[in-house]
C-alpha cells in the first residue's frame, strides 16, 4: 500500500555524518546514516531531558502531535518493537479510521476498521523513545547544549568539511545534515560560502492554536479515541481531541486566517460549542483540566525548492521542516521528516558516496516527498478565507471535489477508508480520482447530503 519505493539494503559509505538538530527529523536522519557511515554525531543546542518533557527550543512540542501511519511504519522499521513498547508505556493504539470521530462538511465520516495504525501520544513521549533508541545504535553519539553556528569548507569552498560551534571549535564531517527545523539555519551558512539558498514558496495561513490536556478516565461516548470537528470554512474554526499516554486527552482549538481561539477555559469551551458537533466541548466540560493551556502561532506554510538548487556545496543537505513545514492541522510534519530520511538512505545506497549525484538525487527525492503533504495542506488552507500566497493551479476545483469526497465518506465506507489513507500519507491524493472511488464520490457526495449524527458514529473496535 505504501507509495514509497524500497532500496536493496544499506550500502556502506564510511566516514562521519553530522546531524544538526535532534528533533524528529534529526533523529530519523541519524538512524538512517548510522547504517551507512562509520560515525554519526547528532548535535542539539537544547538541553535534552532524560525523560519525556517539553523542550525550550521545540515550542510546538506542547501541541498535539499525531504520528501518521506512514511515519509509524518508518519508525517501526528502524526500531523493531518500538510501537509495542510505546503502547506498553501508555501510548494509545489507534485505528485512524475506526477510532476517529471526524465531523466535517455537516456530518460524521464512516468509521470502518482499517489497517491505518499508529499509536497516539504526546510529541515529547515519542521523541524521548526515539532519541533513546538512536542513542543505542552503534556509532551514534547525541550531544546536547551544543550550538552549530556555521559550516567549514575546503579551500575551494566547494565541499563542506564540517561545522563550527558556538564555542569556536569545529567538528569535521563528510556529510552535514541540517535538521534545525523551519528556520533552516544552514541557509545563512551556505550563503556565507557564496551559494544562494533555494527558492521558497510561502503561503500565509496565520493559524493560532490553544491546547490543553485533560484527565482521561474512560473512553469517550461513542468509543472514539480521537476526534476532529471542523467548522464551515467561513468560521475558520476547528477543534481536535486525542487520547494520549498518562490517561490524558490533549485537545487543541485552532483558528485559521488570524482567527484567535480564547485561552480562558470557559470562553474556549463556549467557542468550541459553536462548532457543528458538541463532542469536544462535552469532553472539555466533563474532564478535569491538567496544567495550563498553551498557545502556538503558525504563520505560514513554507516549502524550500531544494530540487531547483543548481549551485550548492557538496556534503550538505537539508531534512525535515528545514525543507518544508506545513500547517500543523494536517499532522504531517514528523511523517514527512521520516519519509525524507528514508529517501536520503535510498539515495546513499544508489551513489555509495557523498558526491554531487547524492545531493541531486536526494534533493529531487525530498521534493517528491514533500510535494504530497504540501498539496494537501496548501490546498486545504486555501479553502479558508485569509489564506494568501501562490495558489496551486486547480485548487478551487480540487477543494470542491474534496468537499464532495468528505460528504460521500459520511455514507460510504470505501470512500471514508480511501480519504483516511490519503490523509495518512499511505496513498497518493490522485487515488481519490480513480474510477472506483470517483464514481462513489459523484453519486454519494451529491445526492444524499450529510449524514445524521444520531446514526453515526459507531463504537470503536478494541
Ligand atoms: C503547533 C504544531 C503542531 C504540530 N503537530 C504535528 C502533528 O500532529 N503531527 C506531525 O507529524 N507533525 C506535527 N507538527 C510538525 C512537527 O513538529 C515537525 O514537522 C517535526 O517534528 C519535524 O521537525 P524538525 O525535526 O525538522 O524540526 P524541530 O522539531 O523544530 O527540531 C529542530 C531541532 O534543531 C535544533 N537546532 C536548531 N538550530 C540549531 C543549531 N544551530 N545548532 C544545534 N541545534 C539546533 C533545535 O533545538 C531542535 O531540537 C506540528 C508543528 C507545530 C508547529
Amino acid at each position: 500500500m505504501s507509495w514509497t519505493t524500497r532500496s536493496r539494503g544499506p550500502r556502506r559509505v564510511g566516514g562521519t555524518a553530522l546531524v544538526v538538530g535532534a528533533g524528529m527529523a534529526g533523529l530519523c536522519a541519524a538512524r538512517v546514516a548510522a547504517e551507512r557511515f562509520d560515525r554519526v554525531l547528532v548535535l542539539d543546542r537544547d538541553t535534552l531531558p532524560p525523560a519525556p518533557a517539553p523542550r525550550a527550543r521545540v515550542p510546538q512540542g506542547r501541541q498535539p502531535h499525531l504520528l501518521l501511519p506512514a511515519g509509524a511504519r518508518c519508525l517501526e522499521g528502524w526500531f523493531p518493537g518500538l510501537v509495542d513498547d510505546l503502547v506498553a508505556r501508555g501510548a494509545v493504539p489507534l485505528d485512524l479510521c475506526a477510532d476517529f470521530y471526524w465531523h466535517q462538511c455537516g456530518g460524521v465520516l464512516r468509521r470502518p476498521a482499517s489497517a491505518l495504525r499508529g499509536p497516539a501520544m504526546s510529541r515529547p513521549f515519542l521523541e524521548d523513545a526515539v532519541r533513546r533508541r538512536v542513542g543505542l545504535v552503534p556509532g551514534v553519539t547525541v550531544r546536547d547544549g551544543v550550538t552549530a553556528v556555521g559550516l567549514t569548507a575546503d579551500p575551494t569552498g566547494r565541499r563542506v568539511t564540517g561545522v563550527r560551534l558556538g564555542d569556536g571549535s569545529t567538528v569535521a564531517a563528510d556529510l552535514v545534515v541540517d535538521a534545525t527545523g523551519r528556520s533552516a539555519h544552514s541557509l545563512d551558512w551556505v550563503r556565507a560560502l557564496g551559494y544562494e539558498p533555494p527558492p521558497v514558496s510561502v503561503v500565509r495561513v496565520d493559524t493560532r492554536y490553544v491546547s490543553r490536556t485533560y484527565r482521561r478516565s474512560g473512553p469517550a461516548e461513542g468509543g472514539w479515541k480521537a476526534a476532529a470537528v471542523v467548522g464551515e470554512p467561513a468560521t475558520r474554526r476547528l477543534a481536535v481531541a486525542l487520547a494520549i499516554e498518562g490517561d490524558r486527552w490533549i485537545t487543541f482549538v485552532a483558528g485559521l486566517g488570524g482567527e484567535s481561539p480564547p485561552v480562558d477555559e470557559e470562553q474556549r469551551r463556549a467557542y468550541v460549542r459553536t462548532l457543528p458537533s458538541p463532542v469536544i466541548a462535552d469532553l472539555m466540560a466533563t474532564c478535569e483540566p491538567l496544567g495550563a493551556a498553551s498557545t502556538h502561532r503558525f504563520a505560514d506554510d513554507r516549502r524550500r525548492h531544494v530540487e531547483r538548487l543548481r549551485r550548492f556545496p557538496l556534503g550538505w543537505v537539508l531534512l525535515g521542516d528545514a525543507v518544508s513545514s506545513f500547517d500543523p492541522i494536517y499532522g504531517q510534519g514528523m511523517t514527512s521528516a521520516a519519509l525524507q530520511a528514508e529517501a536520503l538512505g535510498r539515495c546513499l545506497d544508489r551513489t555509495g558516496a557523498v558526491d554531487r549525484a547524492l545531493a541531486r538525487r536526494y534533493f529531487a527525492a525530498a521534493s517528491r516527498v514533500v510535494a504530497v503533504p504540501w498539496s494537501l495542506a496548501v490546498g486545504g488552507d486555501f479553502a479558508y478565507p485569509g489564506t494568501e500566497g501562490p495558489r496551486p493551479a486547480g485548487t478551487d476545483l480540487l477543494n470542491r471535489y474534496v468537499a464532495r469526497t468528505v460528504v460521500a465518506a459520511q455514507h460510504d465506507d470505501a470512500v471514508a477508508l480511501r480519504l483516511n489513507e490519503v490523509q495518512a500519507m499511505v496513498r497518493r491524493p490522485g487515488s481519490l480520482f480513480l474510477p472506483g472511488i470517483a464514481l462513489r464520490v459523484l453519486r454519494r457526495g451529491r445526492a444524499t447530503g450529510p449524514a445524521s449524527e444520531r446514526v453515526l458514529p459507531r463504537p470503536a473496535r478494541a
